[in-house]
């Protein structure tokens, strides 16, 4: 039986991939060695009992005797905390679901990438803050990494035979989030409430308002100069309000591939669960006469700074990554609690990165774990220090 694990499962993502799992025949098909949640612990043991994991880990160590007491009688291991994270993925495993949100889900898929294990990887933090050092590793052990963004699971999906040598262009498209049309003195009052619903996917609260921002498209620009190793300027976004059509790969000869379907995250899961093969999925099925026209723009950089940004992240190289999303996240916090507002967000980023860039050069700072983490402490810590004093 293939051993598999799911950290995040109590996510968006997680759920999604646990539905596959059972759809798939559940623990009469698969070894489920460990899921992971935070303070969801009642989800989490309901799912862990249903798949007959051995292992659930919380995040919280503090959630941990709650966990025990929900999962009392079933035989299953509880753990708690970071390091008990890293412990259930160095456990032999054949395939892993990295669904952890944030640059939390880096240290866990870096493991398993150690121990040789095919890291299916929706945490996109992971590439923006350490993409070499992922990709290094997956190497040296033989591991492999399977993208499950929706877009990078469409060009993986479209390069399928081909040379890298022969792709000219990759696009990714944006559905343009919450606020695609919304003008810019608008932007400047939006509320969380406002931000946190999506027109076309039905996600986790932080990447939809990274989806509102366009945050989630700057990380995406970056995850895809990392995960296929191409320049940046090979890289475009295209707004493309019906989110039918995930991404498009252009090669020398002038021919564009382009990878559509349903907006349902199960296809780029299921894709990464069953490959190299395609398994039937329970995705809708797209009816293009009914839908009759697809529609594509150019994103506006004045209203959505942070697709400027991911290509001055790109150009500064380093750990400028792994400032980049620290930033994000810490700003993404105070938005959510409401101590700035939805345009701070871009201003305080920018600001981290200005001031972290010419004071450390964080160009020249190797991408190593400890690197990683250091650079994402400090750009935290400057986040808060500029939001405390109000200077954004
Ligand atoms: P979510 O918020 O719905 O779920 C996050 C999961 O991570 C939960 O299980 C939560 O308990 C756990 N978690 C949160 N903070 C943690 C921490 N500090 N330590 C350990 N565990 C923690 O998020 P999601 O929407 O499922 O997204 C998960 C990842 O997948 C993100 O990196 C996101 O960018 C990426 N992604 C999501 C979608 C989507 O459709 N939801 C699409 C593409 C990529
Ligand atoms: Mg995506």
């Amino acid at each position: 039986m293939r051993r598999v694990s799911v950290f995040g499962s109590t996510g968006s993502i997680g759920v999604n991939t646990l539905d596959l799992l059972t759809r798939q025949g559940g623990a009469e098909a698969y070894q489920v060695v460990a899921l992971s949640g935070g303070r969801n612990v009642d989800l989490l043991a309901s799912q862990a009992r249903s798949l007959r994991a051995e292992l659930a880990v919380t995040a919280h160590e503090d959630c941990l005797p709650a966990l025990r007491a929900a999962l009392h009688g079933s035989g299953i291991e509880a753990a708690a905390g970071q390091a008990a994270l890293v412990e259930a993925a160095a456990r032999p495993t054949d395939w892993i679901m990295s669904a952890i949100v944030g640059a939390a889900g880096l240290a866990p898929g870096f493991e398993a990438l150690r121990h040789g294990t095919t890291l299916a990887l929706a945490n996109k933090e992971s590439l923006v803050t350490a993409g070499p050092l992922l990709l290094a590793e997956a190497e040296r052990h033989g591991a492999r990494i399977l993208p499950v963004d929706s877009e990078h699971s469409a060009v993986f999906q479209a390069l399928v035979g081909e040379e890298m040598e022969a792709v000219e262009c990759i696009i990714i498209t944006a559905s343009g989030g919450a606020f695609r049309d919304w003008p810019l003195d608008r932007l400047a009052t939006a509320s969380v409430a406002e931000a946190s619903s999506h027109p076309n996917w039905a996600m986790g609260q932080r990447i939809t308002i990274d989806s509102a921002s366009m945050f989630n498209k700057a990380l995406e620009v970056i995850e895809t100069k990392e995960y296929f190793r191409v320049d940046p300027e090979m890289i475009e976004v295209l707004v493309h309000p019906e989110s039918l059509v995930h991404a498009l790969v252009g090669f020398r000869d002038g021919a564009l591939m382009a990878h559509l379907g349903a907006p349902d995250m199960r296809h780029a899961i299921g894709y990464a669960l069953n490959w190299p093969e395609r398994a039937e999925l329970p995705v809708a099925r797209l009816d293009l006469a009914q839908i009759g026209r697809l529609s594509f723009r150019a994103p506006d950089l004045a209203r959505f700074p942070a697709l400027r940004l991911a290509r001055e992240v790109m150009e500064i190289g380093g750990t400028a990554g792994a400032a980049f999303n620290a930033a994000k996240e810490a700003a993404l916090d105070a938005f959510i609690d409401e101590r700035i507002g939805f345009l701070d967000m871009a201003h305080l980023v920018e600001r981290v990165l200005a001031q972290m860039s010419t004071r450390q050069g964080l160009g020249n700072i190797t991408v190593s774990l400890d690197n990683v983490m250091a650079t994402d402490a400090e750009a935290r810590a400057l986040a808060s220090e500029f939001i405390s004093t109000g200077r954004i």
